[in-house]
């Protein structure tokens, strides 16, 4: 029994019982953990698909450069998806991401652009802006842009949403995920909304971002927007994968928060997570202390793995120097 390339071990991700962080709450919590595909996030689903629905459609032909702007887990999924099927990678980020990020990518063979981050997305040297341009002048290339591209809440419809539904033998009634391009939360909950219209999907975005707000007041309120640290969730701009009406509600967590509880998961949980891991359990719990019943069963998705923040936030010395210990 073997699988004929790498990309076919993406999916079919463990859910695995939170015990100790949840201390307190009633109902189950139960982590669905994407670190378990291979290239360690839950952005592998979304970059296979991506390329599947491009080669389909005629926008990506053999031999073709893939250029995409990404934190880094989007990135890891469209090299090795782009090994699998021989095509050449460049990619574009911001320097806010952890170095760690950008080795990654050169390690399985992309080219790395990185660009500041404290500039406006229609800035030239934006990395949205970047990514595009790049796109333009490389001959048979194709650019996915996770942000609109639909193929991306396509693959959570098709397997996130299903595998959580199978493995809670369709007990689940909450849903938290953190909201970055929104492919996941709404592919996810598209899917289980569809089995049953009584699911709540909660949004964990961050503050320096414009989602909860756009929700709420329906405003697009560039006071929203300043730095934060959180890597992979929360943005700057309305994501066309983010579907308002499947999100029943935002919560915002700090970095701090974040950080504190991405390092309880590992320590408590054994769960080897990422920083959003522990803005998306943060804010869940936050809920389900108000409103999960003793039947309720939530399941918090898990986007990626900790080798990624080591110098960060699993730094005691960088923690100190957030003044976060
Ligand atoms: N966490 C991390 C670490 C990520 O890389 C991403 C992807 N931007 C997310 C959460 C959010 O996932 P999505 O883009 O599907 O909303």
């Amino acid at each position: 029994m073997y699988l004929n390339n790498i990309i076919e071990a993406i999916g079919n991700t463990p859910l695995v019982k939170l015990n100790s962080v949840t201390d307190g709450i009633k109902g189950t919590i139960l982590a669905k953990v994407e670190y378990f595909n291979p290239g360690n996030s839950v952005k592998d689903r979304m970059a296979v698909k991506m390329i599947e629905d491009a080669e389909k459609a005629g926008l990506l032909k053999p031999g073709g450069t893939i250029i995409e702007g990404t934190s880094g887990n989007t990135g890891m999924g469209l090299a090795l998806a782009a090994i699998a099927r021989g095509y050449k990678c460049i990619f574009v980020m911001s320097d806010k991401q952890s170095k760690e990020k950008q080795d990654i990518l050169r390690a399985v063979g992309a080219q790395v652009v990185v660009c500041p981050v404290d500039v406006a997305p229609e800035d030239p040297r934006s990395y949205y802006s970047v990514a595009k341009r790049l796109s333009e002048e490389t001959p048979n290339s194709f650019y996915p842009n996770q942000y609109d591209n639909m193929s991306n809440t396509a693959a959570h419809y098709e397997g996130t949403g299903p595998e959580i539904w199978k493995q809670t033998e369709g007990t689940i009634t909450h849903l938290a995920c953190g909201v970055g391009t929104g492919g996941t939360i709404c592919g996810t909950a598209q899917y289980l909304k569809e089995q049953n219209p009584a699911v709540v999907a909660v949004g964990l975005d961050t503050y320096g971002s414009v989602f909860k707000k756009y929700k709420e007041t329906g405003i697009f309120d560039e006071n929203e927007i300043y730095p934060y640290k959180t890597e992979g969730i929360g943005e700057d701009i309305l994501p066309k994968n983010v579907n308002f009406d499947l999100i029943d509600l935002f919560i915002k967590v700090t970095d701090q928060d974040a950080a504190v509880m991405t390092r309880r998961l590992a320590k408590e949980e054994g769960l080897f997570v990422g920083w959003s891991c522990g803005s998306a359990v943060h804010g869940a719990l936050e809920y389900a202390r108000e409103h999960l019943k003793e039947d309720d069963t939530m399941v918090i998705i898990l986007p990626d793995h900790g080798t990624r923040y080591l110098g960060k936030i699993y730094n005691d010395d960088w923690m100190r120097a957030q003044g976060w210990l």
